[in-house]
C-alpha cells in the first residue's frame, strides 16, 4: 500500500509525473462534427455516467494526488445541467492552479460571465472554419455565427487566456487555414491546429483521405505570417509558435507527424467514469465501480489512482490509414 498521508505526485513507470485530469462530463452535444461522431448517435443512459459529485469527488481525489490543472470537456460540457455548479465547486479547491474548459462555444454569449465567475481561467473553442456553409457541412448542425458571438462573449469576459481549436481537414477546410490565423490576431487570441485522431468509426468521411499534416499547414501559413518557436508549453501536447509583430500563439497538436507522448503528463476520465491512461489506447481503470462499491472512501479511491500508473502506455498507437483499432468517440473520451 502506497502511503497516502503526505503530499503526493502521481509518477508513472516511465517516469513522467501526471498532474492533468481531462474529464468528460457528458457523451452529448449539439453538433455532430464528422470527425468526432456519428451522425446518429446513441448516448449513454443518466445511470450509467457519472453524477456532478462523483465528477467532483475523483476531482478533489487527484488534486490531492498533486494535480495542479483540470480540463472540463465532453461531449459539450455546456450543455450538461449543472455544469457551472460543478465549475464552481472545483474552483473553490485551492491547490487547484488550472481550472479549464473546452467547448464547441454554442452556449458561451450567455454562459461566458457565469464561467469566469465560476473560477474557471483559460477557455478552448473549437472553430474550424469561418465560412457558414463549411461550419454547417463539418459540424454537421452548427451556427457559425451563434459560435463567432460565443467568442466575443468570451472576450469580453476576460480570460487569462483564449484559444481557438481548429481540426484541419484536406479538402474541407485546408485552404482556410491562414484566414483563421488572421482571426486569432485580430481578436487577440491564440489557435492550434490538430491532426484528426482515428477515435471511433464514422460514416462519409475518410480520415486517411482527410489527413493534412502540421508541416504542410506551417508550409502555408508562411506564405502570410512569420512564425517564431517559442519554447513556452502550457501543459498540453501543443508546440507553440509566436506570429512576429502580434499578441497571437499558433500551437501545433501532430500525433502523427510529431509524436508527443514521452513528455505527457495527463490522464482522462471518461463520461462512464472510467479513467483512461492514454487517448490511443484502451488501458484503463473503472473509478465509477470504485466508487459506488466503496462510498465516502477517499482512501481506496486514491490508492486505485496511484495504481492506475503503472498501466500508462509508453505511447499511442494511432495510424490515420487503418481502421481504427479505438472503437470509441472523443466525445466519450473528452478531447
Ligand atoms: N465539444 C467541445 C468542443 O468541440 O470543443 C469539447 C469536446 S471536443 C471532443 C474537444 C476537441 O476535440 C475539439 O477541439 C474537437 O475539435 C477535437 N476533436 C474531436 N474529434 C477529434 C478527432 N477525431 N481528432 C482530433 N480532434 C478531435
Ligand atoms: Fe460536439 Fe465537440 Fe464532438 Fe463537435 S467535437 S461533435 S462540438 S463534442
Amino acid at each position: 500500500m502506497t502511503d497516502l498521508s503526505g503530499p503526493m505526485q502521481l509518477i508513472d513507470r516511465f517516469g513522467r509525473t501526471v498532474d492533468y485530469l481531462r474529464i468528460s462530463i457528458t457523451d452529448r452535444c449539439d453538433f455532430r462534427c464528422v470527425y468526432c461522431m456519428a451522425e446518429e448517435m446513441t448516448f449513454l443512459p443518466r445511470a450509467q455516467i457519472l453524477t456532478l459529485e462523483e465528477i467532483f469527488t475523483i476531482g478533489k481525489a487527484f488534486t490531492e494526488l498533486g494535480t495542479k490543472k483540470i480540463r472540463i470537456t465532453g461531449g459539450e460540457p455546456l450543455v450538461r445541467k449543472g455544469a457551472l455548479g460543478l465549475l464552481e465547486n472545483l474552483g473553490q479547491i485551492e491547490s487547484l492552479t488550472e481550472l479549464v474548459i473546452t467547448t464547441n462555444g454554442s452556449q458561451l454569449e450567455t454562459m461566458a460571465a457565469d464561467l469566469k465567475k465560476a473560477g474557471v481561467k483559460r477557455i478552448n473553442i473549437s472553430l474550424d472554419t469561418l465560412d457558414a456553409d463549411k461550419f454547417k457541412a463539418i459540424t454537421r448542425t452548427g451556427d457559425v455565427q451563434q459560435v463567432l458571438r460565443g467568442i466575443q462573449a468570451a472576450i469580453a469576459v476576460g480570460f487569462e487566456r483564449i484559444k481557438i481549436n481548429a481540426v484541419i481537414l484536406k479538402d474541407r477546410n485546408h485552404q482556410e487555414v491562414c484566414e483563421l490565423v488572421q482571426y486569432a490576431v485580430d481578436n487577440g487570441i491564440d489557435i492550434s491546429f490538430i491532426e484528426e485522431m482515428p477515435l471511433g468509426v464514422v460514416e462519409q468521411h475518410d480520415r486517411s483521405e482527410a489527413y493534412y499534416s502540421s508541416d504542410l499547414i506551417k508550409r502555408d501559413l508562411a506564405l502570410k505570417f512569420s512564425l517564431v518557436a517559442t519554447p513556452e508549453k502550457t501543459g498540453g501536447p501543443s508546440n507553440y509558435f509566436k506570429v512576429v509583430g502580434t499578441q497571437t500563439r499558433v500551437g501545433f497538436i501532430s500525433p502523427h507527424s510529431d509524436n508527443f507522448c514521452s513528455t505527457c503528463n495527463r490522464v482522462r476520465l471518461t463520461v462512464e467514469g472510467r479513467l483512461l491512461l492514454c487517448l490511443g489506447n484502451e488501458h484503463s481503470v473503472d473509478l465509477k465501480k470504485v466508487l459506488r462499491a466503496n462510498p465516502g472512501n477517499m482512501t481506496i479511491l486514491k490508492q486505485t489512482i496511484v495504481e492506475a500508473m503503472l498501466i500508462k502506455p509508453e505511447k499511442h498507437e494511432f495510424n490515420i490509414h487503418e481502421q481504427p483499432v479505438i472503437l470509441r468517440y472523443m466525445n466519450m473520451t473528452g478531447g
